[in-house]
């Protein structure tokens, strides 16, 4: 909070995707008086959150479909704009995902989160896995840890700690799923710390779950975590409102006063007011405009190349650093189908498909399984996502090929017939950061820089987490170093 008597702090945020709304509508908390400006070059709020309600009965997501409960900062957030009560949890009866192996969807091992067997029953009995691979993936338990503390590939901590079947068969398809990224570049230390922490304090990740199951049993037993016995990600921990992810955008735009946003607003350049006086604020360009406002504080929340490309005149080193983070892209492919035109009904929320199978597609989300309300009765939605860093070529082929590509997959893998309802794509190009091993160090660099600039912040899902809840979280702690409060929110 600025002194009591000081003028109002006029504060530009560029980029209104969740990070930047984020930031602005923390910013309103902890300074109300402060004059806000939203800058979206875009003609609507929300960035890559995109919800489609236009069909009837229908509710499709065009991105993201739910965060996790397993960081406080989304959920935190729902209940301060008031639609915690609007949340919904994924289906109890379908928490399971499938591996295609050979053609076949196999049910994930029960309790095999992303790469760590809970239970080990499940696994013995998996086909997934060969006798060999099963017998190396037990023997984790005895594999010594990593001492050095150095970063490593997604890829190498898996085949260190779990041999070489489980990565190809399990892992890579389930983590490639989630960051549409190649596991061999993939930082674990980035990614997955939850693991390389398990490593770390007991050894073996075997080890680490079975103590920390032994130690859930003897709590209270509304304090187990339900979600163990779910197979492929921890689906107790995912929530989306009711009516979608853009119903978190409404309701964090109807919280910000009308003058704060500013649409089809593309910035194009920003400088230091003063440069001989540091610390004098900004002045914004913004693309057809001829006058450019100046600021006090500046909040970029654009994406990384964007961020970079408009920090080249200021800092040429910050720019640099920050356009060392890589994004891929992917599409997604919406279809509505008729239940009755699978000859292989599912009883899950989706599949993934590994690299070594070969196939033209990364993941299959069966959404309105996951959430309530997505599909009319009798009907399922479906998405499919194709490309990602290791099929980069398809992700840019026109819709008739995607569709070509997506429908015969479909045909093969759960005997899809007859044709979609509907069918649209939607292009993430470029849209996924990929933190690549070394990514920590590289944001500590972005961050220790990014700090030599006065009245300067940056947020967005390049740095510290692409899922919604860091998104939330960065665009919160932006704001929050702003006024050299720490983050209470945590
Ligand atoms: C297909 C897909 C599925 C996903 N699924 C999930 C999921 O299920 N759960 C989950 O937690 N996360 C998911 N994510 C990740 C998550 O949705 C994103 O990381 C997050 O929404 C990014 O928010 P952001 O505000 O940082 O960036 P963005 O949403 O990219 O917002 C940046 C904004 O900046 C604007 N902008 C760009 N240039 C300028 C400029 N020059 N001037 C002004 N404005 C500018 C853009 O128009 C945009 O609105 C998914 C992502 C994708 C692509």
């Amino acid at each position: 909070m600025p002194p009591p008597g000081s003028l109002p702090r006029r504060v530009a945020i560029i980029g209104g995707g969740i990070s930047g709304m984020a930031a602005a509508h923390r910013l309103r908390e902890i300074d109300p008086a402060a004059e806000i400006t939203l800058l979206e070059a875009s003609d609507r709020l929300g960035g890559v959150l995109q919800t489609d309600r236009s069909r009837a009965g229908w509710l499709i997501e065009r991105s993201a479909d739910m965060f996790t409960t397993r960081e406080p900062w989304a959920m935190n957030l729902c209940r301060r704009i008031g639609i915690a009560d609007e949340l919904v949890e994924t289906d109890q009866r379908f928490r399971r995902a499938y591996v295609v192996r050979r053609g076949r969807l196999v049910p994930v091992p029960d309790g095999f989160t992303l790469m760590s067997p809970a239970r080990l029953w499940p696994i013995v009995t998996t086909p997934l896995l060969s006798l060999r691979g099963k017998l190396r993936l037990a023997w984790e338990y005895f594999v010594a840890a990593k001492k050095d503390g150095a970063d490593e590939s997604l890829e190498s901590f898996v085949v260190r700690r779990f041999g070489r079947q489980a990565f190809d068969r399990l892992v890579q398809p389930l983590i490639g799923g989630i960051y549409t990224a190649d596991p061999a570049k993939l930082s674990v230390q980035a990614t997955l710390p939850q693991f390389v922490e398990m490593e770390r304090k007991y050894g073996s990740l075997i080890r680490g779950m079975r103590l920390q199951q032994a130690s859930g049993r003897r709590k209270p037993p509304n304090r187990v975590d339900p979600t163990e016995i779910s197979s492929g990600a921890r689906y107790g921990l995912f929530l989306a409102p009711q009516s979608g992810m853009q119903r978190l955008v409404e309701a964090l735009a109807a919280r910000l006063p009308p003058e704060v946003v500013r649409l089809n607003a593309r910035v194009e350049s920003v400088r230091p007011a003063g440069l001989t006086e540091p610390g004098s604020g900004w002045i914004v360009q913004i693309q057809g405009e001829s006058f450019e406002p100046r600021f006090d504080d500046l909040i970029l929340a654009a994406p990384g190349p964007v961020s970079s490309r408009l920090l080249t005149s200021v800092d040429p080193q910050l720019a640099e650093l920050i356009g060392r983070v890589e994004y891929a892209g992917c599409s997604v492919a919406m279809l509505g189908i008729r239940r009755d035109q699978l000859a292989k009904p599912l009883a899950g929320f989706g599949f993934v498909v590994p690299a070594i199978e070969r196939r033209q597609i990364i993941a299959g989300s069966l959404a309105s399984m996951k959430f309530p309300g997505r599909a009319p009765e009798g009907k399922l939605l479906l998405r499919i996502f194709i490309g990602g860093a290791l099929q980069p070529e398809l992700a840019t082929l026109p819709d008739e090929d995607i569709r070509r590509i997506v429908l015969a997959e479909l045909r093969e893998l759960v005997g899809l017939s007859g044709e979609p309802e509907f069918f649209e794509v939607a292009r993430w190009p470029s849209m996924m950061p990929q933190y690549h091993v070394g990514h920590l160090d590289l944001v500590r660099q972005i961050e220790e820089r990014a700090a030599t600039l006065p009245n300067f912040a940056l947020c967005g899902n390049a740095y510290r987490g692409v899922g919604i809840p860091f998104c939330i979280h960065s665009g919160e702690a932006a704001a929050e170093s702003l006024r050299g409060q720490p983050n209470k929110l945590v």
